[in-house]
């Protein structure tokens, strides 16, 4: 038999850890940085628009400088050229900072993979990724699933 106060404590307070409430606030407002290099960048554009809504999971707002924003959403093909100033505008980031390989170029070079001298096998020889969507390019739809299930890591971290 549970007292009172232990009744109205058990349904009006919410005990929890400092970092479960960081996690569910960083996961809960999500800032990606306007970053497109190649085909996939026209689905990440679609992500944002009314059809598919990136707002309804609080990561729409798109940011057009590194220092604003903590989701870098790598779409398309890396050039060994660009591949230094992703690694750059990666480190100008505000932590903790995450990283989505959008499409197979990001993620293994894609159809440059044999003889794509200037292309970078895999964004993460530069800089860690956090979450790998397949597809070339991936639809709008599966970059939204890595977004929750990047939600979902940053939650669970
Ligand atoms: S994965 Fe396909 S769609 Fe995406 S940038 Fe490479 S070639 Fe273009």
């Amino acid at each position: 038999m549970t007292s009172p106060l232990e009744d109205i404590l058990s349904q009006n307070v919410l005990i929890t850890t400092v970092d479960k409430v960081a996690n569910w606030a960083r996961e809960s407002a999500l800032w990606p940085f306007t970053f497109g290099l190649a085909c996939c960048a026209i689905e990440m554009m679609a992500v944002g628009s009314p059809r598919y809504d990136l707002d309804r999971f609080g990561a729409g707002v798109f940011r057009a400088t590194p220092r604003q924003a903590d989701l870098m959403i790598v779409a398309g093909t890396v050039t060994l050229k660009m591949a230094e100033c992703i690694k750059r505008l990666y480190d100008q980031m505000a932590e903790p900072r995450y990283v989505i390989s959008m499409g197979s170029c990001a993620t293994h070079g894609g159809p440059y993979w044999q003889y794509g001298y200037h292309v970078l096998k895999g964004v993460d020889r530069v800089i860690p990724v956090d979450i790998y969507t397949p597809g070339c390019p991936p639809r709008p739809e599966a970059l939204i699933e890595g977004i929750l299930k990047l939600q979902e890591k940053i939650r669970t971290a």
